[in-house]
């Protein structure tokens, strides 16, 4: 990889030399005052160094102006804003505001994307339509440190047909000595229960790891074999490119309050491939068609591809509050906004390695750059991670920690600088040696 050098004025000029650099503008970026309520902070007016676009992306300045139309529209026109919209955001229509430019984040034809709930609840509703599980094909392929909420979905749908989740879940556990799955490994274990899987369901990226799968191989693996797979793309939407329909994934789910900074619990989105298009599915007035909606007959007519999976009408304080977001990438689109997160993250890891040759910590996420996205994992050394993530903390750094010791860093390519990830790794620096200082101070 290339060599880079590692004072700040490097990483000034490749800011300056960023194409994206703008982009930064369009968004809130709290201070150190803001983000660590500590009025005695210096240079507290400054913006603090936020590195956690993985957990929740920050507020657009778009977001906020088109929150502030709606809920003025809903002041001033009431339930009419459903259907004559000063701003021609008509409430009845508001997902279609969402859904070509969700469609492109994620590799897809429009017809195949909805907007929609959050991703738990689009997670069961999948299920509910591809888990069709016999006395013969009744298992659930997942990897064995999935994301608590899609381990639970799995288990309860399991139970919910009448079987054992003892019995029904294949849970991948990576090889010995190793944190992530490569990829033969899985395709190996695809194989091994073919003949009894029902369904795959497998992230995109993993969120403990920030390894990126291989979903092109492994959804094409799945179908030769004949078991039906799903994807979470929590981690990966809006963070790596995904090819949804050409790789033709069965469906997948995703939130986007991570990469794609709608919000706190912001809403979620689902792919249905459109060969799936047929798929039995669970039921609502707002999968019926458009032109007839209204009629309130009772009798179902649902609306082609994707579209026909709704169930309720959408938060349009949600729905807009993902616009604003989806405004900037359709703007400046995947493949640049990627490039440079292989870019930063690329950087982050070779400062990391240049700064820290005593190794409080190891990197756990993949070093090749097509099997990460933004993110990186630093597992440190017993006892460590705790006392420097609060360090951090105190110091206006915001990055994650996940027990029992890893910090997760994921600099994004929307609002981060190359001088943040700079200044971070000099902060992590001069925290890991104060910890350790202190640690020895009291074992001596
Ligand atoms: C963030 C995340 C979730 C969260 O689910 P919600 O339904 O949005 O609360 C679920 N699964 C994975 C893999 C995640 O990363």
């Amino acid at each position: 990889m290339a060599q880079f050098q590692h004072d700040l004025a490097t990483a000034k000029r490749l800011d300056h030399e960023d194409e994206l650099k703008d982009v930064r503008d369009q968004f809130f970026i709290p201070s150190r005052f803001e983000i660590t309520e500590n009025s005695e902070i210096s240079e507290a007016n400054e913006p603090s160094i936020y590195l956690c676009g993985n957990s929740l992306g920050l507020q657009s300045k778009g977001t906020r102006r088109l929150i502030e139309e709606e809920l003025d529209v809903w002041s001033k026109a009431g339930v009419y804003g459903h259907f004559r919209h000063p701003k021609s955001r008509d409430w009845v229509s508001i997902d279609e505001t969402v859904t070509q430019k969700m469609a492109d984040v994620v590799g897809a034809q429009r017809s195949e994307v909805a907007v929609m709930t959050t991703l738990t609840t689009n997670l069961h509703l999948l299920l509910s339509s591809f888990y069709k599980p016999t006395k013969e094909k009744h298992m659930i392929i997942l990897e064995a440190k999935a994301f608590p909420s899609d381990h639970y979905a799995v288990e309860s749908q399991i139970q919910l047909h009448g079987f054992d989740p003892t019995e029904s879940m294949v849970t991948i556990e990576p090889p010995t000595d190793q944190y992530f799955l490569p990829t033969e490994y899985i395709l190996k274990i695809i194989s091994t229960h073919a003949s009894t899987a029902a369904l795959i369901l497998l992230p995109g990226v993993q969120y403990y790891t920030g390894q990126a799968f291989d979903i092109k191989k492994i959804t094409s693996y799945a179908k030769s074999l004949g078991v039906t797979i799903g994807w979470d793309l929590a981690h990966a939407a809006g963070n790596v490119l995904l090819e949804l329909h050409d790789w033709e994934v069965d469906f997948a789910v995703w939130c986007t309050y991570k990469y794609l900074n709608s919000g706190p619990g912001g809403i979620g989105g689902l792919f249905v491939h459109e060969k799936n298009f047929g798929q039995p599915r669970l039921t609502g007035w707002w999968a019926h068609e458009k032109a007839t909606r209204f009629d309130m007959t009772n009798r179902f007519v649902s609306q082609p591809g994707a579209a026909g999976f709704q169930l309720s009408n959408p938060s349009v304080l949600d729905t807009v509050s993902l616009l604003g977001s989806l405004d900037i990438f359709a703007k400046y689109g995947m493949p640049a906004l990627r490039k440079k997160s292989v870019a930063l993250t690329g950087y982050l890891e070779s400062l990391l390695l240049a700064q820290f040759p005593d190794k409080p910590f190891r990197i756990i996420t993949p070093a090749d750059p097509a099997q990460r996205g933004a993110q990186l994992s630093l597992l440190f050394k017993p006892g460590l991670m705790v006392k420097v993530h609060k360090d951090l903390e105190k110091h206006a750094i915001t990055v994650d920690d996940r027990k029992p010791d890893v910090i997760r860093v994921a600099p994004t390519p929307l609002y981060n600088t190359f001088e943040d990830v700079w200044k971070f790794v000099s902060e992590l620096r001069r925290s890991v040696d104060a910890v350790i200082a202190e640690e020895y101070g009291k074992s001596v």
